[in-house]
């Protein structure tokens, strides 16, 4: 190997990821020292504050252990157990709790290529998905690999879900690319840190077909009844569309999503605009926005990823904000992965899997403390404790930097609530470049009702508009909201719900027996982490409650009602405990009730610990 190539590769590498894979390569473990310990601060280049002769003399060992590695020389045995916890500790710059330690050694996958990978069931079952998005995917995945028979009905032409209904412009992720992907397909090739929505539609449909799924996928086909038959001890599923037929199922996995029945503001008028007027879930590539005066409803998540790229190109945008987001410092969020790094993450054995850990942590659990009341905080308003404070004013700070010279604008984008109130967004500046604009005009005065011609405001005036486009978010509350699911006696799931759905770990609800949900109530996260993760696991829990079956000689299991309330109480106390449960606070992340009915209070190794393994005596068996 040109130890050229490997020499330029090394200037773009993550060091502490490289210190970490130097002990894979040479099993010396020098390097870790307190001293040479990264510290990370919210805005730093992620290398951990280095020092730079300590940067050369890593990557100059590297040169020599990769070169050596490229040329055949075997990797020294593993690190051990206390080896790998002093390793995590080394690279996020913090103590980690020793119960992390099992867990992130699988996340790791030090042990096994696929950890995850699920044990052959002894009784094979037949089960029904819904949906063939992220979460469906992959409990096909793993159904199948447990030996089960599976049938997946998804009412799109295509899999892919989110990703593929999902086509405004400047849409991608904003979860690095490195951990937004399947443990077990972890992808060396991500063209950007962030990928954009092409990129993740290639990537879902390149997973149906190396594992090939689509043969078990009834596409254009839709769910429209389940019902449990207590006889028969099965699901009987109504379908419509291209497939209208009804079939029958040992167990019925919803893989439906919280964010993709769009919501249309309840704002009056909706629907007499005589020009285009859509969601930005339902993007209208029709529709040419050159040269036209367009209004924007919203500032979540969708519309600070489309507003920057639409600007530039229409006449006039007026962005209608009723509450502004908060964005953290994210510089690389639409840069390129280089070909430097790719070379690193597949050539340089473990440096991706150190990589990907220290995402982990950075971008997970390592920050929930900010998002955390202090009990008896007294701090100023908009803020509940004293790191979230810390946070507040890096980010004010931050946001006055990018509002220089616009006061105006600098007292409109500060939003007055805690940061993790709402989901913060990635901040790479072209937000409010974008609202700087001469053609940009930031509207907060709020919207009386939408007119045949354009938007009246509460102050009486009447704006004139070609497009409107509502980034007003979705029915995420609304759980399954598309079939009805009827329960033993007959119950139906939302009468039972009442507007206020609930479940046990988000899987399993009361008197719905062999029913699981993916990504179900309280399993939203909203700092830490992937929700890519959070389907692993929870796909992982419901193999194995179906193999639990098989060992006891059951057919059915369904949760305990004591079960299903205690741990919905214990989940409620948490939410009340961060932003996002605040009194005053409102997001998409409560209900009509005001319960927080859509997030995870706790840290990924919580739902990680909780969704191992099913305890039989959580269930009835039958
Ligand atoms: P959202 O976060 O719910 O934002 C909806 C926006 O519309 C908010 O600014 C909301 O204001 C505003 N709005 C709603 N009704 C309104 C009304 N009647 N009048 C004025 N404004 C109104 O929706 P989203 O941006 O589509 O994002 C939803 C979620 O999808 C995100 O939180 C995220 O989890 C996910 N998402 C992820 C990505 C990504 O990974 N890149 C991208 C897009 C979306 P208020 O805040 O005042 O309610």
């Amino acid at each position: 190997m040109n130890t050229g190539r490997i020499e330029t590769a090394l200037t773009e590498a993550h060091v502490p990821s490289l210190i970490c894979a130097l002990v894979h390569l040479t099993g010396d473990t020098s390097l870790l020292t307190p001293e040479n310990r990264p510290t990370y601060d919210f805005f730093g280049d992620g290398q951990g504050n280095l020092p730079p002769a300590l940067q050369n003399t890593v990557r100059k060992r590297a040169e020599a252990a990769i070169s050596a590695n490229l040329a055949g020389a075997p990797l020294p045995p593993p690190p051990d157990a206390a080896t790998v916890r002093l390793m995590m500790d080394f690279i996020a710059g913090a103590e980690i709790p020793k119960h992390y330690v099992p867990f992130l050694v699988e996340e790791l996958g030090v042990e096994s290529a696929d950890p995850k990978r699920p044990e052959p069931a002894p009784v094979k079952k037949r089960i029904a998905i819904v949906g063939a998005g992220m979460s469906g995917l992959l409990a096909a995945i793993r159904l199948q690999q447990a030996g089960h028979e599976v049938i997946v009905i998804e009412k799109n032409e295509d899999v892919g879900g989110t990703w593929l209904e999902n086509t405004y412009r400047g849409c991608r992720v904003d979860n690095p690319s490195h951990l937004y992907s399947y443990s077990f397909e972890a992808n060396h090739h991500w063209p950007a840190h962030y990928s954009t929505q092409p990129t993740l539609l290639a990537y879902f449909r390149d997973i149906a077909d190396k594992y090939d799924l689509r043969p078990l996928i009834r596409f254009g086909t839709s769910v429209n009844k389940a019902e449990w038959d207590e006889a028969a001890s099965l699901w009987r599923l109504a379908l419509s569309g291209q497939h209208a037929d009804s079939i029958e199922a040992d167990a019925l996995v919803s893989a439906v999503g919280q964010l993709n029945q769009p919501r249309l503001p309840d704002i009056p008028g909706v629907g007499t605009f005589n020009g285009p007027a859509f969601h930005s879930a339902r993007w209208r590539h029709d529709v040419d926005l050159r040269g036209k005066r367009v209004a924007v409803i919203g500032t979540g998540a969708s519309a600070y990823q489309f507003v920057p790229e639409i600007a530039s190109d229409v006449a006039e945008l007026t962005v209608f904000q009723r509450t502004p987001p908060w964005g953290g410092p994210t510089p690389n969020y639409h840069d390129p992965v280089t070909d430097n790094v790719q070379w690193l993450l597949e050539n340089v054995p473990f440096y991706e899997k150190w990589y990907r850990f220290w995402l982990f942590w950075m971008m997970t659990d390592g920050i929930l403390p900010f998002v955390k009341a202090d009990e008896g905080w007294n701090g100023p308003a908009g803020t509940i404790g004293a790191m979230n404070l810390e946070l507040r004013n890096a980010l004010v700070q931050q946001i006055g930097a990018q509002c220089e010279g616009r006061p105006d604008l600098f007292s409109a984008v500060i939003p007055d609530y805690p940061i993790g109130g709402k989901r913060s967004l990635r901040d790479n500046g072209v937000w409010i470049a974008a609202l700087r604009r001469d053609n940009v005009h930031l509207e907060q005065t709020p919207i009386s009702r939408i007119m045949e011609t354009g938007i009246e405001t509460a102050d009486g005036k009447t704006p004139e508009f070609d497009v409107i486009i509502y980034g007003t978010g979705f029915k995420a509350s609304d759980f399954l909201s598309t079939f009805k699911i009827f329960g033993r006696d007959g119950t139906e799931l939302h009468e039972r719900w009442q507007g206020d759905a609930r479940a046990y770990l988000g899987m399993t609800v009361p008197g719905f027996p062999n029913f699981f949900m993916l990504y179900g109530p309280n399993t939203n996260i909203v700092v830490n982490g992937s929700i890519i993760f959070f389907s692993e696991c929870s796909v992982r829990y419901v193999v194995r409650a179906l193999t639990m079956l098989g060992a006891e000689g059951a057919k059915t299991l369904d949760v305990r009602e004591d079960v299903h309330d205690v741990f919905n109480t214990r989940v409620d106390a948490g939410n009340a405990r961060m932003a996002w449960g605040q009194p005053g606070v409102s997001s998409w992340y409560k209900n009509a009730t005001g319960r927080v009915s859509q997030n995870w209070p706790f840290a990924l190794v919580d739902y990680w610990a909780a969704t191992l393994k099913p305890d039989p005596s959580d269930f009835e068996l039958a």
